[in-house]
This record gives structure tokens, C-alpha cells and sequence, in this order.
């Protein structure tokens, strides 16, 4: 089922997710629906904030990019990112590894904006899959930016959080904008 996208302006993106202690069937309508939600919108990654629930859980795939390369390492060998995907990460703990890179992001609770964002280039990751099994793995490129953005949703952060103070401001009429409209539809639905 697709739930609808929670835009910039509600509160619960703010929310810092609550570790996942079940794997129930809720949990598991809950990942297939963000899967749904996310293709409908076709992004390449969801956390669980942006369809209004404050837990650890965010999905991702990344077999629609051929742009914008990936790497993986699973037990330090290189492997193959597409057969990794669709991927499910539950109470994710990431470690970021690398330099500094730059690099172009957006976000499906801001539609229509962009910025570029420094990121440690490679990040070491421990979750639980769908499954409840552990899983460790090494990701660099647009998969590790990609998890990294989502990890931080999960913390109650944005990528606006993480703009230079000039690409801020190039996107701050746009940001308040979309604020301000999300607070006014919030406020309508309540009445
Ligand atoms: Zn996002």
C-alpha cells in the first residue's frame, strides 16, 4: 500500500527513532508499504519518519541509478551492490570511514530540492534485515551517501542540517516555503 510522504514542517522528522524490538507481522506490512511508498515516488531510499513513524527502520534500492556508482564490501570483499538490493536496514549502527566528499542530494519530504552535501565517502554498517538476522557490510559511493542520509532521518536529521551555511541559503526560501505550507495543511487535517 502507499502511504502518502510526510513533507518538511511535521514535527515527527524531528523524532528520533525508537529501536525496533519486534519483528511482527505490523513491522513487516510496515517495510512492504515503504517499499511500495518509495517506487510510487521513485526514490532510491525511505526511513520510516517520512511515512509518520518514529521507529529505526528505513528501506532502500538502488537498481535504478546507472549514474552514480556504489561500492560494496561484504567480510572486505568487493560484492555485487544490485544483488544486495532491495535492501532493509532495522536499528542500523554506521560507522563513517573515508574523506570528505561532496555530492548532490534530495529528499522525497523536499520535493523539487537539492543541494550538495559533504559526506564521509565510505561507511561500515551493522542492522538487522527484515528477518531479525544481523548483517555487517562495508558501502561507499551513492550507497553509503544514500545510508547515511537515511540513518540520519532516523535520528530526527535532515540533509539541510548538514548544508554549507551558502547552500543553505540558496535553498531557504524554498525550505520555509514548503515549511510553511506543511504547517498550514497540518492544520487544517486537525480541525
Ligand atoms: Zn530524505
Amino acid at each position: 500500500m502507499v502511504l502518502s510522504v510526510v513533507k518538511y514542517g511535521d514535527p515527527v522528522l524531528r523524532q528520533r527513532g525508537a529501536p525496533i524490538a519486534k519483528l511482527d507481522d505490523a513491522l513487516r506490512r510496515l517495510v512492504a508499504d515503504m517499499f511500495d511508498t518509495m517506487y510510487s515516488a521513485k526514490g532510491i531510499g525511505l526511513a520510516a519518519q517520512q511515512v509518520g513513524q518514529a521507529v529505526q527502520l528505513a528501506v532502500l534500492d538502488l537498481r535504478g541509478v546507472k549514474d552514480r556508482p556504489s561500492q560494496l564490501w561484504l567480510q572486505g570483499h568487493p560484492a555485487d551492490v544490485d544483488a544486495f538490493m532491495p535492501l532493509v536496514l532495522i536499528n542500523p549502527v554506521i560507522r563513517p570511514v573515508g574523506d570528505a566528499h561532496e555530492g548532490p542530494e534530495g529528499c522525497l519530504s523536499f520535493p523539487e530540492i537539492y543541494g550538495e552535501i559533504v559526506r564521509p565517502s565510505e561507511v561500515e554498517v551493522s542492522a538487522l534485515n527484515e528477518r531479525g538476522e544481523s548483517f555487517e557490510f562495508r558501502a561507499g559511493g551513492l550507497l553509503s551517501r544514500a545510508i547515511q542520509h537515511e540513518v540520519d532521518h532516523l535520528n530526527g536529521l535532515l540533509f539541510i542540517d548538514r548544508m554549507s551555511t551558502s547552500v543553505r541559503n540558496e535553498v531557504r526560501d524554498e525550505v520555509d516555503q514548503l515549511q510553511a505550507e506543511t504547517k498550514k495543511s497540518l492544520g487544517r487535517s486537525r480541525r
